[in-house]
This record gives C-alpha cells, structure tokens and sequence, in this order.
C-alpha cells in the first residue's frame, strides 16, 4: 500500500535535480510487510556517480566559504523543517522499511537533533595556535575534505542519513548519498527538506541503487571521504577500493552484544532493558543486545520473563503501530530463519518463537534461545533479527571473557548493583559503547563506534566532526633572512 506521501517514481537527486539513470533502468521498492511495490527507483551505475560526484565538487567551494554562522543556521533550518514533516517523513519510511510507526517517528526526532546539535557547532570549529617560540607564529585550521559519500544501510535509513549529512555539511563538505537499494525512499525526501533549508542543491546529492553505485563512490578519484554502514565484508570491500585514491573511511559494522546479567541486579528491570533491546525495530539494529550472559542464580527467572514478553508481542504492519513489524526484506527474512535452523542443529533448546509467519510479507516472530554456548554460531554471527541467544554462566566463569570472546565490539551492557562490578566490568569489556543498568544509552551527543571488527572511526557526538574535518598547521616566519630549520629537528 503506498502512502499518500510516497511518490510513484524517483530518478536520481543530482545538483537539485531529478536526474534520470544514464543506463535508463529502474527497480521497484516494496512494502516489507505485503512485498507489493510502492514506487519505482532508479538503479544507479558508475555514470550516475561521476554525474553526483561533479555536482557535490562544483557546489563544494561556494559551502565551504559560506561564513560558519549562515552555515549553522542553515543546517539548523534542516531540523525545522524536519520536525514540521516528521509524521510524513515516519509515513515514508514505514511503508518502505517496516518499522512501526512510533519507532519510525522517533527516528525522525533523533534526525532533527543530528541536525539541531551539529548547527551548534558550525561557528566553533576552532583551531590552535601553538607556540613555538617568537620567531614563528604557528596555528592550526580545520578544513573540510571535499566530497563526502554516505553509503546507508536499511535498518534505519532516514535517521543515519542525518547521522552522517549533518556533521559532514557542518564541517562544510559537500555529500552523494546512497541509500540501500530497499530502502531508497527518505534519503531523497531528506535532501529536499536541506535545498529547502538553503544547503546549496549540489552539496547534497542523492544516487540510488545497490554494490555497483556503492563501489564505484568509494573507488571514485573525485571522492574525499567514505562514510558507510553495514555488513563486515562490504565494509571490507569499500576499504580496499577506498585504498586506491587513499580516501578514509569511518565504518559502522554491527555488533553481537552482550548483556551480563549478575544475580544482584534487578533481573525485572534487566530484562524490560534486554527485550526492547532485542525486539525494536525486529532486531535490525546494529547495538541491539543480541546475546544476553545470565548467571545461574537468576537465569530461570530471566528465561520466563522473557519468554512471557516475548509471547505477548503483536506483528502487523509497521503503520498499524504494531510492537513488531515484519524483517525488512525477503532476502534477509530467509537469513534470519535460516540461522535458527542453525541454532536449533547445534543443539541451542528455543524456548519461544523461530517461525516464519504465515501470511504475506517478512514476519519473523520474536525468538529466544536458551542453554546456547558462547561457540554456536547463534551466539557469534551477527542475526540481525529478533532472535536473542541466551548463555548461562555461573560463578566459576568470568563473564566479561565470554562477552569479549567474539569477532565484534560495538556495545555491551552490565546489570547489576554493585558500583566496583559495573566500573570493574564497563573498563574490561571490548565495545565501543558500554551501558550500565539500561540499553541504548547513546546519544547524539554521545561517540558511538566499534572496537574490533565492528569498526573504524566514531559517528555522533563532537568526535564525529574528526571524520569531516582534516587539520592543516601553518608556519609563519617573523625573522628575515635564513634561518637553521632542517627536517625532523
Ligand atoms: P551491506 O553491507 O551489503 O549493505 C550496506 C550498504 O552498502 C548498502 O547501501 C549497499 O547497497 C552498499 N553496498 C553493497 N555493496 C557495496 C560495495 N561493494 N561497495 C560499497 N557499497 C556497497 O548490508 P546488507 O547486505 O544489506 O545486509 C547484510 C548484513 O549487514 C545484515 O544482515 C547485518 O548483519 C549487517 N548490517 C549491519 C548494519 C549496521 O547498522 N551495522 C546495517 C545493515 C546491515
């Protein structure tokens, strides 16, 4: 079903311009709870890349010299205007991602503060003057790069578009966007809103499509910058291409982690924290708490709490506002059930779910495996679907070596009440982003990014600007004639 804010076709988004694909094709977009189609996308190639990329490197001097505090109204009129379109924009994004609506809508809240904060920052981006004695002045200048590409997955595709954009036109990079190929739509609807704001049209670019437009932008000469989310191996590729031109990359590549249940923490309120952790937005979230680490002394409580919580979540269609709406594709749907397949062959006991629905669309039911080792394949792959993987440990283990024996560190969580266990803990444990007594505790405000294989680099926050800026040191000589400067003295 399309709603009424979703256009029947969308060619590409170059300098302001519907743009059609030089190759001519295009591809539908479907609603993942019917997997009927909503509109008709462009499907991009090298040719719409380098004809994005030429508009973003036009636009880039006139935004990079527009003085800092037009640039940070600017980008704060974007927030505006997304706050004024938010239940449109969450309409958008339901009927092409399958988010229910309230979480869809709260993604857009979060886009708006992406904007709102970073617009703050615009005019203090100050550089250093360093002092090196009095026949030199020496200070620092933080410049943007040029082009930035943001390669977005489909999990939350309107929000990291903000996540990514607003930081980088702060720093006064000019973009090419390009969504997942399933989830297209609120990236052009996202750029509209920054021309309307006045962000120059070819500052913010919008290439559809899938591997072929996301290769050829970070392989491209005429690109600065590569941010990108997503899987480990297409985050591997783009760092090899990007390793032609020597463009760097910041890299957000998901998670498997783990939430340590000690027998002191308020085991009712760890697993309130653990289930939205786990269930929100079907599990497709990259810091979703996918392996929960229970001691023995509590697991039995936790396991039916759970259980119960999850038995009584509701599937429907995202815009019905359901608890749960459907995997995002039909593709992934199949992954997902083919994991539990997995998990049920290496022995993990499933106390509640693992079913595909039996109706259109891509429902998979909330899931829990209990007495899962820490070795299943359940417990170490990343899922990406409502399917929490249960480990128990007793007193004769250490729980923090368990959670940290794993290829990745996004996030982890400690519940518990004891102060020395939660600092002890949070400093041993191998994430990026490490939660006490609660989940999803980053912000916009907060760094956010992965240790080990889940990344490179941090996104929100003022750390993220470090992504959009480089630092040039200027030397100045007060003194005439020659003076004894020799290299590396
Ligand atoms: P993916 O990594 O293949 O795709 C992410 C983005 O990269 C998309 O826009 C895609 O079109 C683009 N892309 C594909 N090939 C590319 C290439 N060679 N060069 C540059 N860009 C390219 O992810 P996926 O296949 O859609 O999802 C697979 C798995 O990835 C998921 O099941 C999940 O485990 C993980 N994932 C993680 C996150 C996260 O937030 N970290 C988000 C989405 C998916």
């Amino acid at each position: 079903m399309r709603s009424p804010d979703v256009r029947e076709r969308y060619p590409h988004l170059v300098g302001g311009s519907w743009t059609e694909p030089v190759a001519g094709e295009y591809v539908e977009t479907v609603d993942p709870a019917t997997n009927e189609p909503i509109a008709t996308v462009a499907s991009g190639t090298a040719a719409d890349v380098d004809a994005a990329v030429s508009a973003a490197r036009a636009a880039f001097p006139e935004w990079r010299d527009t003085d800092p505090v037009t640039r940070g109204q600017r980008v704060h009129r974007v927030a505006e205007l997304i706050r004024a379109r938010r239940d449109e924009l969450a309409a958008i994004e339901t009927v092409d991602q399958g988010k229910p609506l309230s979480q869809a809508r709260s993604d857009f809240e979060g886009a708006a503060r992406y904007f709102e904060y970073y617009a703050g920052a615009a005019d203090k981006l100050e550089g250093e003057s360093i002092p090196v004695g009095t026949g030199q002045v020496d200070f620092t200048v933080r410049e943007p790069y040029g082009v930035s590409a943001q390669i977005l997955p489909w999990n939350f595709p309107g929000n990291l578009f903000a996540r990514g954009v607003a930081p980088a036109l702060v720093a006064g990079n000019a973009v090419v966007v390009k969504p997942a190929p399933t989830t297209p739509l609120s990236a052009f609807h996202l750029a509209e809103l920054c021309h309307e704001a006045g962000i120059p049209e070819g500052a913010v670019n919008v290439v559809a499509g899938g591997g072929e437009p996301g290769g050829a932008l970070t392989e491209h000469a005429g690109v600065d910058t590569v941010t990108f989310t997503g899987s480990v191996p297409t985050g591997q590729a783009v760092m090899r291409a990007a390793a032609e031109h020597v463009t760097p990359v910041t890299l957000e590549l998901g998670g498997k982690n783990p939430a340590i249940v000690y027998p002191d923490a308020d085991v009712e309120e760890a697993v309130g924290w653990v289930a939205t952790a786990i269930f929100t937005n079907a599990g497709q979230v990259c810091s979703a708490a996918d392996r929960a680490l229970v001691h023995e002394d509590v697991y039995d409580a936790f396991v039916e709490q759970i259980t119960a919580i999850a038995e009584a979540y509701e599937l429907g269609p995202g815009r019905e506002d359901p608890d749960m709406g459907p995997l995002n594709s039909e593709a992934h749907r199949e992954r997902v059930a083919e994991y539990v397949e997995r998990g049920r062959e290496e022995g993990a006991t499933l106390a509640v779910g693992g079913d595909v629905l039996d109706r259109a669309g891509n429902f998979v039911e909330p899931t829990v495996f209990v007495d899962v080792d820490n070795g299943m394949t359940v417990a170490q792959e990343e899922i990406f679907g409502p399917v929490l993987v249960v480990v128990p440990f007793s007193d004769d283990d250490d729980p923090v070596e368990i959670a940290n024996d794993v290829e990745y560190g996004l996030t982890a969580g400690v519940f518990t009440n004891d102060v020395r266990r939660a600092h002890r803990d949070a400093r041993r444990l191998e994430a990026g982003n490490v939660y006490v007594n609660k989940w999803f505790g980053d912000t916009n405000q907060t760094p956010f990014g992965g240790y080990k294989k889940s990344g490179i680099g941090r996104e929100k926050g003022f750390e993220a600007l470090d992504s959009y800026l480089q630092t040039k040191n200027v030397a100045i000589n007060l003194e005439r004639g020659l003076g004894d400067d020799l290299p590396g003295a």
